[in-house]
């Protein structure tokens, strides 16, 4: 084992867990075996929420401004252990090493949001009536909890222990039980930036620990990040436990491409949208919604997509089951019609046997009934679906059940606006492949892409992590006894 076997991370201090089931944690770039993880049971949640619910009486009572100082020293954190935790989330996730640096710098910059949340939660104060003020301040909410998936192991977990944590919140995080390595640095540097012991707890395990911290009466609020089904399970449960619940789902984003879209400027986007990170994103293209004459780039895009090579460029996916999985889209879509342009199937990257590689993939003539046109394939494949004009490109994008991102490739502003007010999703680009907001603006999709309300970073999570206090004061006699009349 490359790494030390993991435990639970409740007060401050390694656990072993109540448990007798491990997971073994294998690299997907060539197999290597990192570590183990346990997966624990609701004993080990039992001991984390008591661990939080006494971290919260003293953690919740300090200012803001002294709250926030954690974090600009685990930023420093952060730039100093750089080439560490790069390589870690590219051990364990498979994403390259220049996807997994991206992935940390994005983890600064989301340290740097919460560093400025004092400057942002300022409440408000005004004199209502003679005599008498009104004013707003914002209060924790209390123990919350972050469940969060495979794909981004250091970003989604700052994507809210930031801000919940720096909003006087105290938290138990999920980490997805095949990327369990990241969050424990993450916890290794918050301790060496002075965060308090019980105010971040890691509890590792699956399904059984969701379904616990979706039922734990001492959890307050719950945040998501993962497929539709499990956003689904989670949203309901939580919420019937009448619990706070934001909780993100998958997503199919369509990217429309139009006839006078700058030709290697768009093949070049598609390309990295669809590719990156192994399409492993929830943000990556998938479908390519092609209108009217614009096979000069679909030539393009495939020059692009050779150029993209496994275990060069071109990261693994996270597992033998996901490889089977896009490739059996693959064939299916072969098998119903579709033309394959460029085939990743059946990859194999010399000194790397054992690790799982698709190659990227282009599809053409994708009908919208096949299942590469509906469902979420979370790998580097691009659907090629072919309309006749934007009307009819954008019935094809708002037919999809999902949200998250949608784009529109053109030199045209008054198209590109058209398509931006039609576009069903949360997050839209114009000429960009993945058009994920950066602070201080919110990340957040829309339709089954997204279940409950507000976004999860930027500005509009302080809403989720916070209860507003509406104070309102008199002090002088003068002011009338039924002030209100
Ligand atoms: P997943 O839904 O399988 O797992 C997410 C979390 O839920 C993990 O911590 C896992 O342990 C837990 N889980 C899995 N099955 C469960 C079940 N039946 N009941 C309760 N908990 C369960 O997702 P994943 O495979 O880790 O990640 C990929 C998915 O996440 C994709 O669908 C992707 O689009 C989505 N995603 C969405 C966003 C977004 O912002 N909308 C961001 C990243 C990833």
């Amino acid at each position: 084992m490359k790494y030390e076997e993991i435990g639970n991370y409740i007060g401050g201090k390694y656990m072993p867990s109540e448990t007798s089931r491990y997971l073994d944690v294998h690299s997907p770039i060539d197999g290597t075996l990192l570590s183990r993880a346990p997966i624990s049971s609701v004993k080990d949640l039992d001991k984390a929420v008591a661990a939080a619910k006494k971290a919260f009486e003293t953690w919740s009572k300090v200012p803001i401004k002294e709250r926030v100082q954690v974090f600009y020293r685990y930023k420093t954190l952060l730039e100093k252990h750089m080439d560490e935790l790069t390589q870690l989330v590219h051990e364990e996730n498979g994403k390259t090493f220049d996807e997994a640096k991206a992935e940390i710098e994005k983890s600064i910059e989301l340290t740097e949001f919460a560093c400025s949340l004092p400057q942002l939660i300022g409440g408000e104060i005004l004199e209502v009536s003679k005599g008498v003020e009104c004013r707003t301040d914002y209060y924790p909410v209390g123990v919350v909890a972050s469940i969060v998936p495979f794909n981004f192991p250091s970003m989604v977990p700052n994507w809210t222990i930031p801000n919940a944590i720096a909003l006087g919140n105290t938290m138990i995080l999920k980490p997805s039980e095949v990327v369990p390595l990241s969050s424990i640095r993450i916890a290794q540097l918050l301790k060496e930036a002075g965060l308090p012991d019980g105010v971040l707890n890691i509890v590792h395990g699956d399904k059984d620990i969701v379904e616990a911290i979706c039922d734990h009466p001492g959890i307050e609020a719950i945040s998501f990040v993962g497929s539709t089904k499990v956003a689904k399970i989670v949203y309901a449960r939580g919420s019937s436990n009448f619990k706070r619940v934001l909780a993100l789902g998958g997503a199919k984003n369509h990217l429309m491409v139009l006839p006078d879209a700058h030709a290697s400027m768009t093949a070049s986007n598609v390309t990295a949208s669809m590719s990156g990170c192994a399409g492993q994103r929830c943000m990556a293209a998938s479908a390519m919604v092609a209108v009217g004459k614009v096979d000069h780039i679909i030539e393009q895009i495939c020059i692009e997509a050779k150029k993209v090579i496994p275990g060069v460029n071109l990261g693994a996916v996270i597992s033998k089951t996901a490889k089977d999985r896009i490739e059996k889209y693959i064939t299916e879509a072969e098998s119903q019609g579709a033309k394959i342009l460029v085939d990743g199937r059946n990859t194999v990257v010399k000194g790397k046997e054992n690790g799982y590689y698709v190659g990227p993939t282009v599809i053409d003539f994708v009908t919208p009934e096949m299942s590469v046109a509906r469902e979420e394939i979370f790998g580097p494949v691009i659907s090629i679906i072919r309309a006749k004009d934007i009307d009819e490109a954008i019935a094809i994008e708002n037919a999809n059940p999902y949200g998250n991102a949608a784009a529109v490739f053109t030199q045209s502003g008054g198209a590109a606006r058209y398509i931006i007010e039609r576009a069903s999703a949360g997050m839209i680009g114009v000429n960009i492949g993945v058009p994920v907001p950066r602070e201080p603006f919110s990340f957040g999709g829309w339709n089954d892409s997204k279940f409950g309300t507000g976004d999860i970073t930027g500005k509009s999570s302080i809403a989720f992590w916070t209860k507003l206090k509406k104070t309102t004061t008199k002090w002088n006699a003068e002011a009338k006894t039924n002030w209100m009349s």
